[in-house]
């Protein structure tokens, strides 16, 4: 994902030949097509390769772009520079509706809704009257810009190269961002990203608008460059074959999306001459090499070419630039000995199973309290209820003294409870640095536009100066531009804690820690615990081990079949006989 800034230096000076040498028209006419393609692609590569949102239908975008323009210049005589307003406009109204229909469902069925929208709007565009029915439109005019002809050759290439550098730029410029990496963890379940206080469902619905809106774009462009519309290319087959063409490219990658047009534009047109001469009759042969190719894609290149490049290229260490940010304003904290976190008498039920019954306990501030106890004991279920994840049977929780109880976890999350996970859960193509910089979330405010025009620089490095601070806090200050997949499983917890402690809490939860390590890695966590209480941090910790709870802990709560079995100093709590009975009933 690593956005490369140089890769458009490289873009721009190809572009900047092609203008100035004398290639054929035939040439410029495929580049324009390959433009059109990219901005399509580039939709897809937020939607699909950021979000996981995979969409068949980005077809049906284009159309109405390329729709919208054709029948407003043709019926109502307006400039095509004013209908460009009102077909995104129409887009985005379109989107919104089914952005808010399909974004909640989850696994295939988000695909099989796009492909649905794409089916019907097809045969909408198709039986309008107005619309010109399977026969289109016509005698649509060609784009200029002063009195200056752009609508086809060089002077449409520049128009819609320009578009797509630029479009291609603000997404780097994006995915670099809070709101780049808010819209980079939504691809693995909304879980941690809702944790560290992102609305998940908003960020979900501004990507398939951006992606909608660059598909209009696309077909606004491609109305006026080919002087007629008609329903073909905006149905299911364009559709399916734009989300192939960013897969081919690398749908992980913006620069994949360039890659992939440009590729299976020019695989498509030499295929078209030399399949038939080769096989003696015509037809569209090219689709069954197209679909094998997508196939051995899929099996030996499933991250697409731009990936096979993006391993070649050098990654220099990021410049550090935010070394003199200004800090993060920070919440008032409790004061030592006050009370942080006071559970009284949760339960939960699943079903006919009571995994939590009537737990009582209260957190002081300045104090690590162990939870232990057998597996099923139900301490992940209370861990849950505590930070919002599970909703409640019965029973209140205060947090500072005021309720959170119905809350979700993002509400708790901006009131100052911050998490980390039982199995890691990080964006592992981010580095480690990112993946920090994200639990600084609701830290920040810039949105989407402002990341995309750069103006978040003085933002973004108070965040990045704060997440390398927080790394830096627990000692892992040395791998802050390491990709997160890289790390080995205790530097992966440590930066969990690192992303928790970025949200500037009051209280930490930390669920099993110490899970995976080995000793040394347990001894290294034990001195960050004791070192974040010393300053003033409160801590509940879920562990199973018993060793590292015994050590770092003030005071201990052990539950057994959902129920309190006993709290109170570890010291206490190891001499109780009832303890001892669980642990040996069940561990050996
Ligand atoms: P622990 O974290 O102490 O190992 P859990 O809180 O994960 O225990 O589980 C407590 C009990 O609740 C177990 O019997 C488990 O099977 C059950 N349980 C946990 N989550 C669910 C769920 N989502 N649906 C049904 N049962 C669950
Ligand atoms: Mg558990």
């Amino acid at each position: 994902m690593q956005a490369r800034r140089y890769a458009i230096w490289a873009l721009l000076l190809v572009l900047l030949l092609v203008a100035v040498l004398p290639l054929p028209d035939f040439w410029i006419t495929q580049l324009n097509y390959i433009g059109l393609y990219s901005l399509v692609c580039l939709g897809l590569v937020l939607l699909t390769g950021v979000a996981g949102l995979t969409s068949f239908g980005q077809a049906a975008f284009v159309g109405i772009g390329a729709y919208g323009t054709a029948w407003l210049t043709l019926n109502t005589g307006l400039s095509p520079w004013l209908t460009l307003p009102i077909c995104l406009g129409l887009t985005a109204i379109c989107a919104l509706l089914l952005a808010l229909l399909t974004l909640r469902m989850s696994g295939h069925y988000l695909p099989l809704a796009t492909i649905a929208w794409g089916l019907s709007l097809y045969y909408l565009m198709g039986n309008i009257d107005a619309l010109g029915k399977y026969d289109g439109l016509m005698g649509i005019r060609g784009l200029s810009l002063f009195g200056w002809d752009i609508g086809q050759g060089r002077g449409f290439f520049a128009l819609s190269w320009a578009l797509v550098v630029l479009v291609a730029l603000a997404l780097v410029h994006l995915l670099d961002s809070r709101a780049g990496r808010a819209m980079r963890s939504l691809r693995n379940g909304t879980l941690m990203a809702e944790a560290m206080g992102v609305p998940t469902l908003r960020y979900k619905i501004i990507i398939f608008l951006i992606a909608a809106l660059l598909a209009a774009l696309s077909g606004w462009l491609f109305a006026h460059f080919q002087r007629t519309v008609n329903p073909s290319p905006f149905g299911l087959k364009m559709g399916i074959e734009y989300l192939f063409m960013t897969v081919v490219g690398g749908v992980g990658y913006v620069w994949g999306a360039l890659t992939g047009a440009l590729l299976t534009k020019l695989l498509e047109d030499q295929l078209q001459v030399l399949l038939p001469r080769l096989i003696g009759t015509s037809g569209s042969f090219e689709v069954i090499v197209f679909g094998i190719v997508l196939v051995l894609m899929l099996k030996y290149l499933p991250d697409g070419l731009w990936s096979f490049v993006e391993k070649r290229l050098p990654r220099p260490p990021r410049k550090v630039d935010w070394a003199g940010a200004a800090a993060l304003p920070e919440r008032s904290k409790p004061a030592h000995g006050e009370c942080v976190l006071e559970v009284q008498a949760i339960r939960k039920k699943f079903g006919g199973l009571l995994a939590v019954n009537d737990i009582s306990f209260r957190i002081d501030a300045g104090q690590i309290v162990g939870l232990i106890g057998p597996n099923g004991a139900g301490k992940s279920t209370t861990f849950n209820l505590i930070s919002g994840v599970l909703a409640l049977t019965a029973g209140d929780v205060l947090f500072r003294g005021q309720s959170i109880a119905g809350l979700r976890s993002r509400a708790i999350a901006a009131r100052g409870m911050s998490r980390t996970f039982q199995h890691v859960k990080m964006i592992p193509d981010m580095t480690v640095l990112e993946n920090v910089a994200l639990g600084a979330h609701l830290r920040g405010r810039k949105g989407v536009l402002a990341a995309m025009a750069r103006l978040n620089r003085s933002e973004e490095q108070q965040l990045l100066r704060e997440a390398q601070r927080q790394l830096e806090r627990i000692g892992m200050g040395a791998h802050l531009h390491e990709l997160a997949g890289n790390l080995a499983m205790g530097p992966q917890r440590l930066m969990e804690i690192a992303r928790a402690l970025c949200s500037d809490p009051a209280l930490l939860l930390l669920d099993e820690p110490a899970a995976g390590l080995r000793h040394q890695e347990k001894k290294a966590l034990a001195d960050v615990l004791r070192q974040l209480r010393a300053q003033g941090m409160s801590i509940l910790l879920v562990e199973h081990d018993m060793s590292l709870v015994m050590d770092v802990c003030d005071h201990l709560v052990v539950m057994e079949f959902g129920t309190l079995l006993t709290e109170g100093h570890p010291a206490q709590v190891r001499q109780s006989p009832l303890v001892r009975a669980a642990y040996l009933g069940t561990e050996h």
